[in-house]
């Protein structure tokens, strides 16, 4: 029997149903808030992502799903989706004749990870992004968006994370403070951060191995190091988070696993998850428009992880199983034809039905529609057909009227979707 592949997954219908509210949920919240919806390519040239994300990132060096396609070209699985909106915000000059722009997408990403519960290779993330906009407002209403979306999931157990990793003008004194406190601990870090802790000593930050966050201890604070244009943004982003009341905790170590990002960054983490405690990340990336070839315009957004969230949100949800309203009941062939007629009609007016094709007993149909949690079952053989009516059964009070035969389907429909 052939498997799916390692670290990718089928969601299945009981767990999908969940999935379908997240997405209608956010759909909803963000097309409130004036985010547009935009659809990108799940294959994009490899060097969108080489340039955006960076060469010395975990993401770029070790896990993206890149080949030759069949012209020799070097094309790449997204691994995230900011890479593409920017590329599509140039190419179709969306940043004419208003550069702000809000858009959002949802679809899967792929990273070849190493797999683990809440780390998939193929993962969805809803990715929204706030184009042209330089004020620190716009990184506080993302944040307040991802807060907002998890209560009405019910999400309960998560925290803000925040933080500014600065400018080109104030980034360069802390590097150089990170890279020599970083020379003194050499000896103690893994294989990645030895190489990346004098070309990308952020990088290290973020490292996951144990003994590099031993060694990290007594790492500098990017906080000290802001020049007056961050700090003062870092502080409005701070007192908007505050007038909204959503609560946050500043960490200094938060530098995320992408080069791209400047000023504000932010993380949504549980403790409910396990090790993968981030269900959410983004931040600001003032330099990216520029530096993929377009205009010099701010921007920042956000990334959901998709699974993460529905695992969570699995937690406080409802059972959101489809029950069918009518289950249509029938024995013998002309009885199961004339229904089968009615169950289509009753669908197509909108009523949410379920049949049994087969030759079954009463008995076990009505079981099945219980099973099925049907709301009510129309009933119909050989007897009903020759009356010219069929029964009728509410599934909770178990009492029975007739239905006249004639007129059947609008009788119902009408009777189910008022
Ligand atoms: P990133 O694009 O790395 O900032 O990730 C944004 C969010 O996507 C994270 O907070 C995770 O919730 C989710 N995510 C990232 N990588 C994976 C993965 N391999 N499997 C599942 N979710 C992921």
């Amino acid at each position: 029997m052939i498997q799916l592949i390692r670290g990718f997954r089928d969601i299945l219908p009981g767990e999908v149903e969940l999935w379908q509210k997240i997405e209608r949920e956010a759909r909803e919240l963000l097309e409130r808030f004036g985010f547009r919806e935009i659809r990108i390519p799940i294959l994009e040239k490899t060097e969108l992502f080489r340039r955006s994300i960076g060469e010395e990132t975990d993401i770029v060096e070790k896990e993206m799903y890149t080949f030759a396609d069949r012209g020799g070209e070097a094309v790449t699985m997204r691994p995230e989706a900011t890479a593409s909106i920017v590329r599509a915000y140039i190419q179709h000059k969306l940043y004419a004749p208003d550069p702000a722009k809000r858009l959002y997408t949802i679809g899967p990403m792929f990273r070849r990870e190493r797999p683990q519960k809440g780390r998939y290779r193929q993962f969805t993330q809803i990715d929204a992004e706030i184009l042209g906009v330089a004020s620190p407002l716009a990184d506080a209403e993302l944040v307040f968006l991802l807060t907002s979306l998890l209560r009405r999931l019910a999400v309960e157990d998560v925290s803000a994370h925040v933080n500014s990793l600065g400018c080109a003008a104030c980034r360069p004194s802390f590097r150089l403070a990170l890279q020599e406190m970083l020379a003194a601990v050499s000896d103690r870090l893994c294989e990645d951060c030895s190489r990346r802790r004098v070309r990308n000593p952020l990088r290290v930050l973020d490292c996951k191995v144990p003994e590099c966050r031993e060694a990290l201890a007594g790492a500098p604070s990017i906080l000290e190091h802001l020049c007056g244009d961050c700090r003062r943004d870092f502080d409005l982003l701070r007192d908007a988070l505050e007038s909204l009341g959503v609560p946050y905790v500043v960490d200094p170590r938060l530098v995320r696993g992408l080069d791209y990002y400047t000023r504000a960054t932010f993380e949504i983490q549980t403790g409910a998850l396990g090790a993968q405690s981030a269900v959410a990340g983004g931040g600001r990336y003032d330099r990216l428009i520029a530096e993929l070839g377009g205009p010099d315009l701010p921007a920042t957004g956000f990334a959901i992880g998709f699974d993460r969230l529905a695992e969570l949100a699995a937690l406080n949800a409802p059972d959101l199983r489809p029950k069918p309203d009518l289950f249509l009941a029938a024995l013998g062939e002309p009885a199961r034809r004339a229904a089968f007629a009615w169950y289509c009609g009753l669908g197509e007016r909108g009523v949410r039905v379920a049949m049994e094709f087969g030759e079954k007993s009463l008995k076990s149909q009505l079981k099945a529609a219980d099973r099925e949690g049907a709301a009510w079952v129309l009933m119909v053989g050989e007897d009903e057909l020759a009356r010219g009516s069929a029964s009728l059964r509410d599934m909770r009070t178990k009492r029975q009227r007739e239905i006249p035969l004639e007129g059947l389907v609008e009788k119902v429909a009408a009777m189910l979707c008022e």
